[in-house]
Formats: structure tokens, C-alpha cells, sequence
């Protein structure tokens, strides 16, 4: 699938992306390994340049990176090397040790870099697929009254889609996002989210899930694999809808399906960023389907059946418990089955 983003082949099947793992950061005999205390700045030469094998270790791209903002004036030698941002491997899961880049395997995260320190960072630093200048707040939609208007990082050169692989009992799921726009959750070797989505399929067997606040698809995705008919996943935010119509496609092969079907384009989706009424994104064909909506969560029961649904609702802002409340008894006042949050 072309990437929507930079037209370039970075959206790959999960099958690709799974069989890159464990390798893709494993170390050569002859790779450098020099670790740096991410507290103090780095010495003002000595980085180490990309290995025969291609890859080089972290500590020494990030060395790079600080160099590169030394030079243009960004830093003035006094900042950490953490300053420099934050690193987002691709693909991202659980790793044991620090890992060593290959070509174009990290999007960095930074408040710092202007576009033409974006574009040189690009030009200069092989490891770098993606700068994105990031801010105090969370990109996408994180307020389900939808009073504020959503904000986004803005991504300044590369491309700053990447995937993450989350572990499930089922088998892996690879999930595609772009990093400006989505709040970027990291695959860990235990997930809670993901085992309680887990624990109630297994209690409930049920013949409907539906991930009513799915971001990039991890929860629905998941449902999905354990083989459930009818998957329904949903959000607001036009990103979300879109990467997770794209990720049913990517985890295609896992799924008792023919074909994905999408019937929207990112651009398009864009010019209307926060859904109301519910619109349909993408479904597959086949023994199971699989649908996904852009709808705020008031108005998905207009797409659901009168049976039985398992429904997660996984909103970004737990804090509030009395609200939470009110979203679950006007959920189950309109939809028929359980609702609970991960
Ligand atoms: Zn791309
Ligand atoms: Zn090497």
C-alpha cells in the first residue's frame, strides 16, 4: 500500500514487519557500542559513523543529532543529550537491550528543529526517518466532549509513519500510525489494556466487539484476532478511523478475510477531522467483517445491531470517573450487551 503521507513504500503487511524482529536492532561483531549518560552532553567530537553493516548504535545517532543542532546554533553545549528528543523505532516492541539503527528506523519526536534543520537532519543522518516538532500537549483527539478543538505535531521533513507490534495471546498485531497526529502508545510485554480486552472475549464469547474509541485499531485489531464475526471499529478523529481501516488491511492475512475495502482517502478525511454522524471508512468481505466508522460515540448505536455487543471504550482521559460513568449508562442505554473501560 502507497504511504498517504510521502507516497514511498512504508506500509508494509504484518507478516513483513513481524519477520524483521528480533534482527532489525541486533549488533554486528563489529559494532561500537559507547554508552552515554543521557543527563550530561555528549563530548563535542567522537560519534561514531554507521558501521560497515549498516547499522549504528543509539547513543551514537543521538550524538549525531546534537552535534548537528550544536552546529546550527540550536544547542548551545549545555543541554543533555535527552534534550534532543525522542526517539520512536520502527518497528517498535518490547526490546530487551539498547538497540542499534539500521537505515531510516527512527522518527524523532523534538520541540527544537525548524524545517531546514528538519530537511539537514533528513540529508545527514541516515537512521532518521521523520522529524516531528512535538509540543506540551498530546496530538489527536484527547476530550471526548469535544469542546476543545483537537491540536497535532506538525511534521517538518521525512515521513513519520511507523508501526509498533503489539503481542497479544492471539499473535502479533502490527499497527501503522502517523506520529503528528496520533498519541503514540508503546508496545510493552505486558499490556493491561490489552488483557482485559482479552479476559472479557474470553469470558463472553461474543459474536459482536466493538472498539467504540479505537485510535490506531491496537484493541479492536486484537478482537479481531481472536476470530470474532462482526468487529466494529470506531473514532472521531479522522487520523484514527483512517490508520485503522489501513491496519485491517496491513493484519489482513490473520483474519478470516477476502478483502479490505477503503472507501476514504487521509487528504479528504482530513478537511473534516472530527466526525458527528457516523460514516463509514472501510470494511472487509469474507467470514468475519470488519467495519470501521468515523462517528462521535453518541451517535455509533445508529450503526449497531439490537443483539449482544461487547463494546471497549477506551477513551484518552481516564481521570474523570464520574464522567466515565455517564458515557458507560448512556452507552448501555442505547446499545444492547456490556461496556466496559480497559
Ligand atoms: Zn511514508
Ligand atoms: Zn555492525
Amino acid at each position: 500500500m502507497k504511504c498517504p503521507v510521502c507516497g514511498d513504500e512504508c506500509i508494509r503487511e504484518a507478516g513483513e514487519i513481524i519477520d524483521m524482529i528480533p534482527a532489525v536492532f541486533a549488533r554486528c561483531k563489529d559494532c561500537r557500542v559507547k554508552l552515554l549518560d543521557k543527563r550530561l552532553p555528549p563530548p563535542r567530537e567522537g560519534y561514531q559513523e554507521v558501521c560497515a553493516c549498516g547499522k549504528r548504535f543509539l547513543d551514537d545517532v543521538f550524538w549525531h543529532l546534537y552535534s548537528l543542532f550544536r552546529r546550527e546554533g540550536i544547542f548551545t553545549g549545555k543541554e543533555s543529550l535527552r534534550d534532543v528528543g525522542s526517539p520512536l523505532l520502527h518497528p517498535g516492541y518490547p526490546i530487551a537491550s539498547p538497540p542499534f539503527l539500521p537505515g531510516r528506523s527512527l522518527v524523532l519526536l523534538s520541540p527544537y528543529p525548524d524545517k531546514a534543520v528538519a530537511r539537514m537532519i533528513i540529508d545527514e543522518i541516515p537512521e532518521i526517518r521523520g522529524v516531528v516538532k512535538s509540543g506540551k500537549f498530546v496530538p489527536g483527539i484527547t476530550d471526548t466532549s469535544l469542546r476543545k478543538n483537537p491540536r497535532t505535531y506538525e511534521l517538518l521533513a521525512g515521513c513519520d509513519v511507523r508501526a509498533n507490534v503489539f503481542p497479544t495471546k492471539a499473535g502479533p498485531v502490527v499497527i501503522f500510525q502517523q506520529h503528528s497526529l496520533i498519541h503514540v502508545e508503546f508496545p510493552r510485554a505486558h499490556n493491561p489494556k490489552i488483557c482485559s480486552v482479552e479476559d472479557r472475549i474470553t469470558k463472553l464469547k461474543p459474536e459482536w466487539f466493538v472498539d467504540a474509541c479505537c485510535g490506531a485499531g491496537t484493541l479492536g485489531l486484537t478482537g479481531a484476532r481472536w476470530g470474532i464475526p462482526h468487529v466494529l471499529l470506531n473514532d472521531t478523529w479522522y487520523a484514527a478511523a483512517f490508520w485503522s481501516a489501513c491496519n485491517t488491511w496491513v493484519n489482513r492475512k490473520f483474519f478470516r478475510i477476502d478483502d479490505v475495502t477503503i472507501h476514504a482517502d487521509y487528504a479528504d478525511m482530513s478537511k473534516h477531522p472530527v466526525g458527528r454522524k457516523p460514516v463509514l471508512i472501510a470494511e472487509t468481505e469474507g467470514a468475519q467483517h470488519i467495519q470501521i466508522f468515523q462517528a462521535d460515540l453518541q451517535s455509533l448505536h445508529q450503526v449497531l445491531p439490537k443483539e449482544p455487543v461487547l463494546a471497549v471504550i477506551d477513551l484518552f482521559d481516564k481521570s474523570d470517573r464520574a464522567a466515565l460513568g455517564r458515557i458507560i449508562r448512556d452507552w448501555t442505554r442505547h446499545v444492547n450487551g456490556e461496556a466496559f473501560i480497559p
